[in-house]
Parts: structure tokens; C-alpha cells; sequence
């Protein structure tokens, strides 16, 4: 071989080597970038462990509040608000009601008619419409002028002019925001939540400003009740099932109500009702506990929020927030590696990923993933492989996972404080035999991520069974309520006409 042709060979030999050490070292860095999403991912999961031993001081801690609650006022972060609904509906009502129900993400008007069985519930319609964001920083004028107004074309859609006779429409206002109320129809604003932000309607009487814009339309139509959501739908389970006494929504927000004795709500000594009971409305949403496993992002979320330091059992497990965790996990994982490809700026926009996507992508069952590559690539984020849609897969199922078993762990919580959970209560201890005298309890649940995300469903149900038992499980029945909340306000409302 001649002097030229030995160098040529060698540089031959070199540029191959340093080609192959390009291509280890890239791995090595791509290996590097993956053990870090990697990381990310198992300090997620350990963050939001929710073993069963966890739930139950969750479990426990909620039963605690609630004591605290009804003990005095202030007493705790649950408010446990009196609504003054001590009948519940019976199914004796009769008549034609309206309800207007003002949720997070929508509103919704319907019309029922009752027949003195309750077996004739004839619902006639539902129209459900999304709030237009403006509405939600506008002004109380605006806010309810706009409502009137959509009531009043509802009215006029189904009526088609048969109210002639003058006959005054009964009205429930179906409210999903803390209440604190003087009767069953009149009640202040005591704070927003869910992203609302009119501040001069706190402290205003709800009812009364929905009923001055229905007079300012020359709408002949009462105001009769102003419900919480979750009343609403324990009044549906309750019309359906008296033995339902639990009732939770999972919607964009979350809480629950539920009827206590009351003689165990201290802090109204001497309240007084024929039924010797009243339901209460918990505002669980803004429980808080330390057994409550939260990570770096809930802290952010809630910093970044516009009600901070508030809402934190909420901000944990409702609609608005899950796809918000979500997003934050990802958007660390993209600017701590380059497996989203480069950072899209669309990721560090809040509330851009929203929950329905969520469960979209963690129910994908095509084989490439094809409906995470969508949402994701309406994130800014394209040409992501399939290991990677499946990491994002992981992140929905950790984050909707924690969320499902802590819900489950607030249902527990409240049946154990009303003695149904197989133990007896907090204040006293019965023996598993005991266990026999168990009442049937049902547990009505609504709200749009329960009913439509099945693996939050699924999730939720598993824990509470794991946390009551299989033997106590048997007596707790959960029960989705459709549109429970506003045809249950509208059945409220017509008890008390009768
Ligand atoms: P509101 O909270 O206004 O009363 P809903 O009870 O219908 O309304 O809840 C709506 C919320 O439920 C949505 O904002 C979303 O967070 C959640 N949601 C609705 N559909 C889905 C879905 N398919 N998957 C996951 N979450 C959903
Ligand atoms: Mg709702």
C-alpha cells in the first residue's frame, strides 16, 4: 500500500470512530434525557401515593372537620353551611317547575312536570349551554341580566304562549359557589370559586338579585328556593331512594352534602325542625389536611390561582384543575429534556390542557396512541413516539388516580361521621358484629367528570371498597344522578309548594 493510500485509510478509520463516538454520545445523552423524564415521572408517582393506609387518615381527618365545623363557626375550613332544606322531596309532588342552574363550566335550564307519583317525573326539556368567559369578571347586572334573559327565551320556547291564564312560574336556583344562607330562598354570596371573579356580588342575597332581573324582564316567575348544586342532587337520590342521605358532585368543582341530626349541629343550638334534621352543605372543597399527598405542581397551581391558599381538596380533585396538574408535569419534563421536541410555548399556558382531554388521552385505545398524538400536537408538540404518548398516558392515569381514591376517601369520611361506615362513628367504637346493623346507605354522585371520565369513576369506586371493606360495601350503594342537581332543585322547590 503507498504513503497515500496508509493516511487515507487512516483518516477512513478515524472518521468512522469519531462517527460511532458521535452516535454513542448522542445516545448516551438521549438515555441521559430519558432517565431524567423517567425521574420525573417516579417522583410524581411517589408524591401522590395514596395507599390505603393514607386514605384512612384522610378518612378520618375529614370526619374531624366536620365535627369541627358544626361545632362552631370558623371552626374549621369546612364551612358546613345550614341550607334549611329539612324535607326532603317525596314523590306526593305535583305541578310544573323551572330550574336555573348556574354550575362552573355551564348553565342549564329545565322545565319538569310532576304528576303526585314518582314515577310521573317527566322532565321536559334540558338545555345546556357553556358560560360565556366574559360573564365570569363581569358585573352582577350583567351576569344576571344575561340569565333572565336566556330564561326568558326557555320560557318562551316552551310555553308557546299556553301560560295565559297568569299562572306565577315557581323558580329554583340551582347556585354551585358557597352560600351562606337565611332561608331556604335567600342567601349571600360568601366567596367565588372556579375561576369567578365579581367580587362586588359577595355578601349580596343571590336570590334576590336573579329575582329584581327576572322583574326587570316582566318575567311572571318566583324565585322559590335557592339550592346548592349538591343538595339538588341529593333531593333527586332522596326523591328515587330515601335512603339516600349522601350527595357529591364531581364537576368542574367538587363537593358534597349530606342530612345530619340537628342536634349534632352545635353551633345553631336550638334549631328546630319537623323532620329533626337538615342537610348541610360541607363545602368540602376547601378541606385541607396534612395526610393529603400534594406535590410541587398543586403548590403552584395554587399560587398561581385566583384564589390562593383556598380550595386546596378541590384543586386536588375536580374538573377545572386535573388537566392543569397534567399540563405542569409535562411542560417540567419538556424543558428538563427534549423528548417533547422543543419547548412549545403553548405548555406554559394556564388551563390550556382541559380535563375532557385528559381522559380523552388516557383512554386512547388505539395501537399508536393516535388520539394523545392529536392533543398533543394541539399543545405544540408534534412527532412524539409512541414511548413518549405512553409516558403522557402514565401522567393522566397518576394524577386522575390520586384524584379518584382521595374523592373516595371524602365519601368515607362523611359516612363515617354519620355512623356508616361499619365502625360506629367517630365518638364510639362497635364490634365487627355490629357490622350486621348496617342501614343501606346511598351516595347520589353527579357532575361531568364522574359521569364522563370512567377511569376517575372506576378509581373512586375501587378505593372506597377498599377503605369500607367488602362487607360494609354491600350496604353503601353510589348512584349517578344525570342532571341531578338542577331536576332535584326543581323538585325542592315543589315540595315546598305542597
Ligand atoms: P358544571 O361544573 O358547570 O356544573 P359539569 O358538572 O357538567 O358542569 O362538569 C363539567 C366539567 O366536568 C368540565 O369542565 C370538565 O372539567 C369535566 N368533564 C366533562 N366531561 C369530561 C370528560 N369527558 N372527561 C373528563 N372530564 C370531563
Ligand atoms: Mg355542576
Amino acid at each position: 500500500m503507498g504513503k497515500v493510500a496508509v493516511a487515507f485509510a487512516a483518516v477512513a478509520v478515524v472518521a468512522a470512530c469519531s462517527v460511532a463516538a458521535v452516535m454513542v454520545g448522542r445516545r448516551m445523552k438521549s438515555r441521559r434525557k430519558w432517565r431524567t423524564v423517567v425521574e420525573i415521572l417516579k417522583e410524581l408517582e411517589d408524591d401522590c401515593d395514596t395507599p390505603v393506609g393514607r386514605l384512612r387518615q384522610v378518612v378520618d381527618a375529614m370526619a374531624v372537620e366536620m365535627h369541627a365545623g358544626l361545632a362552631s363557626e370558623g371552626g374549621s375550613k369546612l364551612k358546613m353551611l345550614l341550607t334549611f332544606v329539612d324535607d326532603l322531596p317525596t314523590g306526593r309532588e305535583k305541578g310544573t317547575y323551572y330550574a336555573l342552574h348556574l354550575g362552573g363550566t355551564y348553565f342549564r335550564i329545565l322545565r319538569v312536570l310532576l304528576g303526585g307519583q314518582r314515577s310521573y317525573l317527566d322532565v321536559q326539556d334540558v338545555e345546556r349551554h357553556p358560560i360565556p368567559s366574559h360573564l365570569m369578571n363581569s358585573t352582577s347586572e350583567v351576569l344576571f341580566n344575561f340569565l333572565a334573559f336566556s330564561l326568558e327565551r326557555f320560557i318562551e320556547k316552551e310555553e308557546n304562549g299556553s301560560n295565559s291564564q297568569g299562572v306565577r312560574r315557581e323558580l329554583a336556583f340551582t347556585f354551585s359557589f358557597p352560600v351562606k344562607h337565611t332561608s331556604i330562598s335567600s342567601g349571600v354570596l360568601i366567596k367565588w370559586t372556579k375561576g369567578f371573579e365579581i367580587s362586588e356580588m359577595v355578601g349580596q342575597d343571590i336570590a334576590e338579585c336573579l329575582q329584581e332581573a327576572l322583574n326587570r324582564r316582566d318575567l311572571d316567575m318566583h324565585v322559590g328556593a335557592l339550592v346548592n348544586d349538591t343538595v339538588g342532587a341529593l333531593s333527586l337520590g332522596y326523591y328515587h331512594d330515601p335512603d339516600t342521605v349522601v350527595a357529591v358532585v364531581f364537576g368542574t368543582g367538587s363537593n358534597a352534602c349530606y342530612l345530619e341530626r340537628t342536634d349534632a349541629i352545635i353551633k345553631c343550638q336550638g334549631l328546630l325542625t319537623t323532620s329533626g334534621s337538615m342537610v348541610v352543605n360541607m363545602e368540602w372543597g376547601n378541606f385541607w389536611s396534612s395526610h393529603l399527598p400534594r406535590t410541587s405542581y398543586d403548590i403552584d397551581l395554587d399560587a398561581e390561582s385566583s384564589n390562593a391558599n383556598d380550595m386546596g381538596f378541590e384543586k386536588m380533585i375536580s374538573g377545572m384543575y386535573l388537566g392543569d396538574i397534567v399540563r405542569r408535569v409535562i411542560l417540567r419534563m419538556s424543558q428538563e429534556s427534549d423528548i417533547f421536541g422543543p419547548i412549545s410555548p403553548v405548555l406554559s399556558e394556564p388551563y390550556v390542557l382541559r380535563t375532557n382531554s385528559v381522559s380523552a388521552m388516557h383512554e386512547d385505545d388505539t395501537p399508536e396512541l393516535q388520539e394523545v398524538a392529536r392533543i398533543l400536537k394541539d399543545l405544540g408538540v408534534s412527532d412524539v413516539p409512541v414511548k413518549v404518548r405512553k409516558l403522557v398516558v402514565k401522567i393522566c392515569d397518576v394524577v386522575t388516580r390520586r384524584a379518584g381514591r382521595l374523592a373516595a376517601a371524602g365519601i368515607a369520611g362523611i359516612l363515617k361521621k354519620i355512623g356508616r361506615d361499619g365502625s360506629g362513628g367517630i365518638t364510639s367504637g362497635r364490634s365487627r358484629s355490629e357490622i350486621q346493623m348496617q342501614k343501606r346507605t346511598v351516595v347520589a354522585v353527579e357532575g361531568g367528570l364522574y359521569m364522563n371520565y370512567t377511569m376517575f369513576r372506576e378509581y373512586m369506586e375501587e378505593a372506597l371498597v377498599e377503605i369500607l371493606g367488602e362487607e360494609v360495601s354491600q350496604y353503601v350503594v353510589v348512584k349517578a344522578m344525570e342532571d341531578g342537581s338542577s331536576i332535584g332543585s326543581a323538585l325542592l322547590v315543589a315540595s315546598l309548594q305542597s
